[in-house]
């Protein structure tokens, strides 16, 4: 793997650095990484990582590009809105550096492909969004052996670790098991601060960097934590857990398990159905249609409401339903809806477990509504 004089040019930064040098430069340009997710996360690794000269990029994402993402996914643009993330990557990618490779795999990581893909590859990034995947990775990088940087955010917090590597820990030593479905929202649900995912992916390119180097400090049984609000960095100690199922001293699992139930997504349809009512977008546009006496309410933030909203609900944002329980008629059918259901959800059980008797959530929220129901409505 020598460098062309093309390179060299390229290059020159880093080979000025005694600690990477032309030999560092060609352990990266022989280095192949994985990058799992090219969303928020995602856009800084791949850019760096490209343009740092590493060899060979893998991309897994098979996503299209949204309007909501431009606020911090920076790898792709306006113009990309509606094509598929790996293409747009893939073409910034090109235009940042043309000397590497990129491989696009278009695919959701599934416990089927994951050994398959992850196997060709040095180290995984982890840029994904969703706890399925999150452990299918960790689990699949400790059966193979490799390392697995890691990353997440949340609002205005952020953390990143080195998982996976011999004699550290891995993702499940620290959370052997994954929350409650609903009980964690994500970003479009939650909210991220749009530069918080740039500052954690530009921490796990660095980590992937030192690694490939084998350089510096990396953050392997440290567990990093960034708090954008505060302007503050405190660090973990992690060590190895013995009872891990996956690394530990007995290990339960050998092999890929089913990441939907065992995160409880498939479970939870399930449950759902049971524990509380839920009506779908036909179903409320038929009670519309039909002037049928119930009552709406809708648990979006203001701003929400504002740029589209069904004229009969009544908006009490999701924090502010319990300090306005006497607003909401105990006599009458009650539908809650927000963005896409998770919000309203919570706002159902909780006014059920409030006494409210005829509580039902609305499936998709506003979102399926106007996609299935009324085009007219802005989507966001
Ligand atoms: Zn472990």
């Amino acid at each position: 793997m020598h460098l062309s004089n093309e390179e060299l040019k390229r290059y020159s930064r880093h080979l000025l650095l005694s600690e990477v040098g032309i030999d560092g430069q060609e352990k990266l340009k022989s280095a192949s990484i994985l990058v799992v997710g090219i969303g928020g996360l995602g856009s800084p690794l791949v850019m760096y990582l490209a343009a740092s000269g590493i060899g060979k990029l893998g991309l897994v994402d098979f996503d299209t590009v949204d309007v909501t993402n431009l606020q911090r996914q920076i790898v792709h643009g306006t113009s990309d809105i509606g094509r598929p993330k790996n293409q747009s990557a893939f073409e910034r990618l090109k235009e940042i550096n043309p000397e590497i490779k990129i491989e696009l795999h278009n695919q959701a990581l599934t416990s089927e492909n994951a050994l398959q893909i992850i196997e060709n590859y040095d180290i995984v990034a982890d840029g994904t969004d969703n706890f399925q995947t999150r452990y299918l990775v960790n689990d699949t990088c400790v059966l193979l052996g490799k390392p697995n940087v890691y990353g997440s955010v949340y609002r205005f917090e952020g953390q990143a670790s080195v998982f996976g590597v011999e004699g550290g820990p891995c993702y499940r030593c620290l959370y052997p098991n994954p929350p409650e479905p609903d009980s964690v929202p994500s970003c479009d649900q939650a909210g991220v601060l749009g530069v918080l995912p740039g500052t954690i992916g530009m921490i796990q390119a660095t980590e992937v960097i030192k690694l490939i180097l084998d350089k510096g400090n990396p953050l392997i049984g440290r567990l990093l934590l960034y708090n954008a609000l505060d302007m503050r960095f405190n660090e973990i100690k992690l060590k190895p857990n013995p009872n891990c199922p996956v690394c530990g001293e007995h290990r339960t699992i050998t092999e890929l398990i089913d990441y939907e139930e065992f995160c409880g997504v498939s479970k939870k349809q399930g449950a759902k159905q049971n524990s509380l009512g839920e009506v779908d977008v036909t179903k409320l546009s038929n009670l519309l249609k039909m002037d049928e006496d119930f009552f709406l309410l809708d648990v979006r933030e203001p701003f929400e409401h504002d740029l589209s909203n069904i004229p009969q609900a009544v908006l009490i944002p999701l924090g502010q339903v319990k300090d306005n329980l006497s607003k909401i008629p105990k006599d009458k059918k009650i539908i809650v809806m927000c963005h896409h259901g998770g919000r309203s959800k919570k706002a159902a059980d909780f006014l059920t477990a409030s006494g409210f008797q005829d509580v039902y959530n609305l499936i998709g929220g506003i979102d399926q509504y106007a996609r299935e129901i009324d085009e007219t409505l802005e989507r966001y």
